[in-house]
């Protein structure tokens, strides 16, 4: 397996003012291979888009390091890292209604990447947005005309074309499909799987939806209140979970399969997660844990090998 780029201890946090501090991500360690998809789920607020973008250098790193082919790369990024980097990761955005700019035509939008970092002419500019139009399943004459005219399926095929079109080799795509009709999902998964193996993308797939996560990915890593507390092939986190919290979110994910049987009302996660400005001491996960221990309280957990070195999880059941 060759890393393709790796999280080491990275921590995002935000200064909220009055010296409270938000801890979005803490200490996260996680490794992509290259041509590997790793998908991401935890319930909303728990730090995935903020790892994201971090990962990608749209936020700047409270503490640890991103590498990417070897390479440590800048905490905070200047312009030119920007324009280095760009051409090698990319970011597909959950909301295609407030994430393509309204004044600018389809056309403009698609070749905006390739206007700014590359050399090439307008007619070779306009050349492959064309071929990127057919590629996401848009016609030639869509390029003219404006966002709103499209639907959200169409305008999520856009983001897509925009973000491919400068042949990344990292893409973090964010929930890019919980905005669109069910529907259409299966459709902007299927183009995404397609264009995945085409250009043999690398990926970090962030979504709620853990059936979708673990059908389009290799690996599958669980976020809870800013940290990792699971991480092994997408099959077993999702068939046979160890975090009570994976477990937890499995159940009570939507099943697709009627098939298959589950206990739903042991399924609700009970409580609130806790505000990352007030880290609990021990597992972040102890006050809504069902099997909580006093230890649990006191010491926090570290994402050891269970099994095999392939599966991690972070809960003193297992240590
Ligand atoms: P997720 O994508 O898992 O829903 P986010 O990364 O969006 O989680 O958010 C993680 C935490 O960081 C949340 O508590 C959120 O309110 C907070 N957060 C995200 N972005 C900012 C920001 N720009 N400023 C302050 N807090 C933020
Ligand atoms: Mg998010």
């Amino acid at each position: 397996m060759s890393e393709l780029i790796a999280a080491e201890g990275l921590s995002r946090h935000f200064e909220l003012g009055g010296g409270q501090r938000l801890h979005a991500v803490d200490d996260v360690n996680l490794a992509v291979a290259a041509r590997e998809i790793v998908g991401l789920v935890g319930e909303s607020g728990s730090g995935k888009s903020t790892f994201g973008k971090t990962l990608l250098g749209l936020y700047p790193k409270t503490s640890g390091k991103v590498r990417y082919r070897g390479e440590t790369l800048p905490d905070r990024y200047r312009p030119a890292d920007f324009r280095r980097l760009a051409k090698n990761m990319q970011m597909i955005f959950q909301d295609p209604y407030s994430s393509l700019n309204p004044r600018m035509t389809v056309g403009e939008i698609i070749g905006e990447g390739l206007r700014l970092h590359s050399d090439l002419s307008s007619r070779q500019i306009n050349s492959r947005v064309a071929d990127w139009l057919d590629q996401v399943g848009l016609s030639g004459d869509h390029g003219s005309r404006y966002p709103h005219e499209f639907s959200g399926g169409q305008r999520q095929r856009i983001g897509i074309a925009r973000a491919l079109i400068l042949e990344p080799e990292f893409v973090v795509c964010d929930e890019p499909v919980s905005a669109l009709d069910v529907s259409v999902q299966a459709q902007v998964i299927n183009l995404l799987g397609g264009l995945k193996e085409s250009l043999g993308l690398t990926m970090l797939f962030i979504a709620h939806d853990l059936s979708m996560v673990r059908h389009v990915s290799d690996r599958m890593a669980v976020m809870y209140l800013g940290s990792l507390v699971e991480i092994g092939s997408a099959d077993a986190v999702y068939f046979e979970p160890k975090h009570p919290y994976t477990e937890l979110l499995v159940a009570s994910n939507p099943e697709p399969d009627p098939a298959v049987e589950r206990n739903r009302e042991s399924a609700a996660i009970r409580g609130e997660i806790p505000s990352p400005v007030n880290i609990p001491a021990g597992c972040r996960f102890a006050s809504r844990c069902p099997k909580v221990m006093p230890v649990c309280r006191e010491v926090t957990p570290e994402l050891i090998p269970v099994q095999d070195a392939t599966r991690q999880v972070a809960c003193h059941l297992y240590s």
